[in-house]
């Protein structure tokens, strides 16, 4: 027995499939003193009874990415280690039995093909031929994945665990780690029950015990454990080894080769979350019990599917615990709660699919400091304490495992766990008829049925219950007045003597303004891209308050506070719980206003990007002038204690300027007419904000310089190849959602990030990125010579396309958000 070191710069806690790519990937980017443990023997957690399929389709491109460079990997590892992996890649098959579903099909593929990702739509008879046990009389269509496989989860846990080792990592199975030994804020690492290693980084890889261990040093880890379940029959005729995986989301299943039998599983709308808050550490190679009442729904469906199962025995059914999040997708990152602390867990099912890349961006992210790529969809930091209530993610999670099949309509909402964080005006908006989305847990209205009704809604590709409501929404902002409930901005105060010089070096934009100014800005990385983009608001000489996009307050509390300066005289508080905001916009918003408040609210007393207290009825509110809609208007900050006083007093008096509520839907689309960014979409750590047209908002000149500024030096000096540019369809009636594929003269030059319908402009509008082979300068000069189409579905559509946003009235060059009307 070799002991354990008593130090090592990196402690890997799990030897499961991601743990050991974490390792392997440490090694290859050339880290030593690399110990990884493992409680039981390695691949023994949850990996050891995966199914082993892996697709590469994700709906976020750099998830696409990383998978596809899993199945790179495992391709290869065999000849690299020795050690057979079992990948095969017998492609994929998923079949649609609805119009809808092949809808969605083609519109994968279309993404699909402009990643380089081969994917073909297939008629029913065309894919029977590629598996004919399937039944096809009932099939409206499929797509063909040529480039996706299978492999055995278990073996190339030892591949990846014999790469490691060659690249000197020291792995020790039968060693538990009891504790986490922390000082100041950082890990200082391990104690385990074979002694204590210090160390300077630890990841935490421990699949399913992943949450509990991570709660000892309080670090939020929000992931469950479901049954997932599946069967693997006798040997059938007719199940050639190199038959292709199939998947028949309509029926909730998906079916493998397995040993000249098939594998069939799948994830039911109701889950059975496994009932435990804390996972027994001795759950090694562990099963749970057979439970045939919940698998009988995917029994029902695979007799459809494959009629020939009926004459079949059962050899196996696999009935194993597998760690889901509250939103399918995985955690990856450093914990915003205890610096040197990574977290590669809460796999929902696609850990093997997914842990060749993610370790990989893992292992990166340990080395650099930071992700090398936009990894926000996955990103520890999208999650807040509230996320880790046990209560909470057990009653999301059985709901979670579903959405793998259930359709990603374009505005689905996850309904379990709900209603979670709520404004304090959130059962008068319900009594006006809100239909409510959720983000970071906040109860948002979407849209209005109106007073007493209740809103019914429609999901679907086209114009549903709820387009007029926001059709009438978005108008009344550009001809009248609405309120907007927008409690869910981050708001984050910064205080201290040092306030100024620390935010000037965070932000790109300059703050040193007078007192009751506001700037936008973006926060920039080493690489000149967008870490988030926020409006900072000087309230005093020592006192900033910033107000940032919903989901980003944990992201920005762990960036601002992990950048500033060791010494410096400066606080950041979250203080997002305190303060409503309704959001007043549109050409009567100042008339409205007026009439309930005694302040001065001309354009000279009151102008654009300033922010002043003011009285609204008898409460007092902060109220800044800027907009995210492109209309006149103000954002009150009201404290919660007065949010519903001040809701009252402004419907009281709006009748007569024809004051309306209005919901996020109505947001975005007024938004988009004015090509405003967002954050997520537009602005990411892919981004730069000269690509995204921000380069009003960064002042290169300032002194003492901010984070990014060298590197978008350099990028000035470069041909900017890739630009962000609105795009209006010609056609009046399609509906674009965002991810649509874009393409000049008949070639993919990008796709949309975000998309929805201009109400003022009478037709879909949407953003989304080019880029020009070559290097070469996308300017007005090459758009304009171009003829562009979106694929929408597999039907290409003209399309206008431009630099400059394609609502402006007043024939104002756009400076991107915030402008002032
Ligand atoms: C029935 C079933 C079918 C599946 N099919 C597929 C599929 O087809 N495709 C796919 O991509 N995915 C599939 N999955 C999911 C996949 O198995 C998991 O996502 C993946 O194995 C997770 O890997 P991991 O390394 O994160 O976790 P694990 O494999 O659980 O590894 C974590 C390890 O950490 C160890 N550990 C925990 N705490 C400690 C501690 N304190 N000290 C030391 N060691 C510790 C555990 O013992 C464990 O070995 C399936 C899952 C199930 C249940």
């Amino acid at each position: 027995m070799v002991s354990l070191p008593a130090h090592a710069r990196v402690v890997i806690i799990g030897g499961g499939i991601m743990g050991c790519s974490t390792a392997y990937h440490l090694a290859k980017l050339g880290w030593k003193d690399i110990v990884l443990l493992e409680q039981g023997r390695l691949s023994g957690g949850t990996t050891w009874h995966a199914a082993g399929l892996v697709g590469q389709l994700r709906s976020y491109q750099n998830l696409t990415r990383l998978i596809r460079y899993s199945t790179e990997l495992y391709a290869k590892l065999e000849a690299e280690t020795g050690l057979a992996t079992g990948w095969k890649q017998c492609g994929s098959l998923t079949v649609a039995r609805t119009e809808e579903r092949m809808v969605l099909l083609r519109r994968s593929a279309a993404m699909a093909n402009a990643q380089g990702v081969a994917c073909e739509p297939l008629t029913p008879s065309q894919a029977g031929e590629k598996y004919p046990l399937m039944r096809t009389d009932d099939l409206v269509g499929a797509v063909w994945l040529p480039g996706d496989g299978k492999a055995n989860p278990a073996d190339i846990t030892q591949a990846l665990a014999k790469g490691a080792r060659n690249g000197g990592v020291r792995i020790f199975e039968k060693t538990r780690v009891t504790g986490i030994d922390t000082s100041e804020g950082r890990v200082t690492g391990v104690q385990t029950t074979e002694g204590r290693i210090k160390a300077e980084i630890v990841v935490n890889c421990g699949g399913q015990w992943a949450r509990q261990l991570a709660r000892t040093v309080g670090v939020t880890v929000p992931l469950y454990s479901c049954e997932h379940m599946y069967i693997v029959t006798e040997k059938m005729e007719d199940v050639p080894r190199d038959l292709p995986v199939m998947r028949d989301p309509d029926g909730y299943i998906y079916f493998k080769e397995e040993v000249g039998g098939l594998l069939m599983g799948g994830f039911e709308p109701q889950a059975k979350p496994w009932d435990k808050d804390v996972i027994p550490d001795d759950f090694e190679f562990g099963m749970l019990p057979d439970d045939w009442d919940q698998f009988q729904i995917l029994m029902d469906n695979a007799l459809i599917r494959v009629p020939s199962l009926e004459r079949v025995g059962i050899k196996t059914f696999m009935n194993g615990p597998e760690s889901f999040t509250p939103d399918l997708n995985y955690i990856l990152g450093e914990a915003p709660q205890l610096r040197g602390f990574f977290v590669g867990a809460g796999f929902n099912s696609m850990g093997i699919a997914s842990s060749g890349g993610a370790g990989m961006a893992l292992a990166e992210w340990i080395v650099a400091g930071e992700p090398t790529l936009d990894l926000w969809p996955v990103d520890i930091r999208r999650f807040a304490g509230f996320h880790g209530n046990d209560t909470w993610l057990k009653s999301r999670v059985a709901e979670t495992l579903g959405l793998h099949y259930k359709m990603p309509w374009p505005q689905r909402e996850q309904e379990s766990g709900r209603p979670f964080r709520r404004s304090p005006l959130y059962d008068r908006l319900k009594a006006r008829g809100a239909w409510f989305g959720n983000k970071m847990g906040w109860e948002r209205p979407n849209w209005f049925a109106g007073i007493g009704k209740t809103p019914e809604m429609q999901y679907g590709w086209g114009r549903g219950t709820w387009f007029d409501a926001v059709a009438a929404e978005h108008r009344a902002t550009r001809e009248a007045v609405t309120v907007v409930d927008e409690t869910s901005f981050g708001k984050i105060l910064v205080q201290g003597r040092d306030a100024e010089t620390e935010l000037q070096r965070l932000v790109a934009n300059d703050i040193a303004v007078p007192v009751g100014r506001t700037v936008y800005t973006g926060v920039l990385n080493d690489r000149g891209t967008f870490e988030s983009d926020l409006t900072i608001a000087r309230l005093a000489r020592d006192r900033f308050l910033v107000i940032t996009g919903s989901a980003q307050p944990v992201r920005d509390m762990d960036w601002m506070t992990r950048h500033v300066a060791a010494d410096a005289h400066v606080t950041f508080t979250d203080v997002t719980g305190a303060w409503t905001v309704l959001s007043v916009m549109g050409p009567r918003s100042r008339a409205l206003l007026r009439k309930v408040s005694r302040a001065d609210l001309s354009n000279d007393g009151f102008p654009f990007a300033t922010i002043r207290e003011i009285g609204v009825g008898n409460a007092t509110v902060l109220a800044s002038r800027r907009t995210y809609m492109g209309e006149l208007g103000w954002e009150l900050y009201v404290p919660v204690e007065f949010a519903v006083t001040v809701f009252e007093t402004l419907h009281a008096a709006g009748t007569e300027f024809g004051l309306r509520d209005a919901g996020y839907y109505a947001v975005e689309t007024l938004r988009l007419e004015k090509g405003y960014r967002a954050w997520g979409r537009e602005l990411t750590p892919d981004d730069t904000p000269f690509q995204a047209g921000l380069a009003w908002a960064v002042k290169l000149e300032k002194p003492g310089g901010f984070i990014g500024r060298d590197a978008l030096v350099a990028a000035r000096a470069k041909p900017l190849s890739r630009r962000l540019v609105s795009v209006v369809l010609e056609d009046r009636e399609p509906l674009l959602w965002g991810g649509e594929t874009l393409l000049r003269d008949g070639k993919p030059v990008g796709d949309l990030t975000s998309a929805g319908y201009g109400h003022t402009l009478g037709a879909s509008v949407g953003l989304g990125y080019v880029r020009r082979d070559g290097g070469e300068v996308i300017d007005a000069a090459w758009l304009d010579a171009g003829r562009f189409e979106v694929d929408l579905a597999g039907t290409r559509l003209k399309a206008g396309v431009s630099l400059r946003c394609p609502f402006d009235p007043a024939g104002e060059r756009i400076r991107g958000q915030g402008i002032e009307p």
